[in-house]
């Protein structure tokens, strides 16, 4: 199968699109024609393997998990994103949009967050490039995540409360886009998923790719053979799909992306897309979207903020039509028990979104033997997280 690359309107298959307002056509066709540019020009990737490699610390290591591996009775091996600069592989995004910006003669970045994990990696690059940083964030997640919030009023960022509706990421993605409709002059909108418009998915996704490009690499130095299993979890998509790319051309090896399954599919409290099967459109893509009876944006629940959003990135959706990926879910139970397990087993904290993929193995360790070779991505570290999880269990009886 070929990789999936969308046509000039950054279609996959029936999925993806532009579907933004009149006014935002133009900047966004700049942009892709920008980026199209700049991908292949040598300059412009010295310039960005010169960061990665320097500031965010790339590569990062693939290493052998040997007791998990034991423990499990397979071989699995851990996608050391969590080493990145800031925690998580948002970074790799971050300074490659940050860089494309600076090219483009835009000064003033703008970004939408959740968690707060995409706002500190965007604060992060702009400190660095001395760029002024407008972070979106919902209040009820500022109030969530206020050691987030601190650290990007620390890097210099301006984090802007967002009042309307819920007051979580999707109202959040709505100012941005406001913001940036106003300001597109001097304006870059760092969006931190493989999601939205056209060319955003295709970006992300090639920035996010160097994840998967080193891993490959890396497990054939080590086992001289590709792996038979890739693993991670799916929020918008893009620590997922940056580790599945550069494997699409290998049918051999089974891509399995993990959802947050939350209080359990059929409770209504979850952001497993595809296990409900409903398509729509969501700030700037048709995609698998969630969403009640009569059509409305569904509520979503999930313990890890980074999974907790209703709409997947349009790649996935149709690597999952075409079976090339599988995707899975599991509850916030077994989340934590794969916090727990990877802990105690490996000495690395897993983010909570990590922590989906590491419980998806444990939990389909039958699936796989001794022949088998499992990578998973480990795609943020867990400090942010060890608050929440010691509430979350003494809530528990
Ligand atoms: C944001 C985040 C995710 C989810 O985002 P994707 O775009 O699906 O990768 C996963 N893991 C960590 C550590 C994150 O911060």
């Amino acid at each position: 199968m070929k990789p999936t690359q969308p046509d000039s309107q950054g279609h996959y298959g029936p999925y993806g699109g532009m579907f933004v307002p009149e006014t935002l056509m133009e900047p966004l066709n700049e942009l892709t024609r920008v980026y199209k540019k700049l991908r292949r020009d040598p300059e412009f990737k010295k310039e960005l393997q010169y960061y990665l490699r320097e500031y965010v610390g790339r590569p990062t290591p693939l290493y052998r998990a040997e007791r998990m591996g034991r423990e499990l009775g397979t071989n699995i091996y851990l996608k050391r994103e969590d080493l990145c600069h800031t925690g998580a592989h948002k970074i790799n995004n971050s300074m490659g949009q940050i860089l494309l910006a600076k090219r483009m003669g835009k000064r003033r970045i703008i970004a939408e967050t959740g968690a707060g994990q995409h706002g500190v990696a965007t604060a992060t690059v702009c400190a660095m490039f001395g760029m002024e940083c407008v972070v979106y964030m919902g209040k009820v997640d500022m109030e969530r995540q206020a050691l987030n919030v601190f650290r990007m009023e620390s890097l210099g960022a301006t984090v802007v409360p967002v009042t309307i509706g819920q007051q979580t990421l999707k109202e959040a993605v709505n100012e941005a886009m406001r913001d940036w409709v106003s300001n597109i002059r001097n304006t870059h909108y760092i969006l931190g998923s493989a999601l939205g418009s056209h060319p955003y998915p295709m970006m992300v996704r090639d920035f996010q790719s160097v994840i998967g490009r080193e891993a490959r690499k890396q497990i054939l130095k080590a086992e001289g053979r590709l792996p038979s299993a890739l693993i991670a979890c799916v929020g918008g998509g893009s620590n997922a799909i940056g580790l599945f790319h550069p494997f699409i051309k290998d049918e051999g090896v089974r891509m399995v992306g993990v959802e947050a399954g939350g209080f359990g599919v059929g409770t209504g409290m979850h952001a497993a897309r595809f296990a409900e099967d409903k398509i729509g459109i969501l700030q700037g893509t048709k995609t698998y979207v969630l969403q009640d009876g009569d059509g409305q944006i569904a509520l979503t629940h999930s313990i890890s903020a980074g999974l907790d959003y209703a709409a997947v990135g349009p790649e996935h959706s149709l690597l999952r039509d075409l079976h090339r990926a599988e995707y899975s879910h599991v509850t916030d139970i077994e989340a934590v028990d794969g916090f727990d397990k990877l802990s105690q087993w490996e000495g690395i904290l897993p983010a909570l979104e990590s922590s989906h993929a590491i419980a998806w193995i444990i939990k389909n360790a039958a699936q796989f033997t001794s022949d088998d070779l499992l990578v998973v991505n480990v795609s943020g570290r867990g400090d942010k997280d060890v608050q929440q999880i010691a509430e979350w269990k003494k809530e528990r009886p």
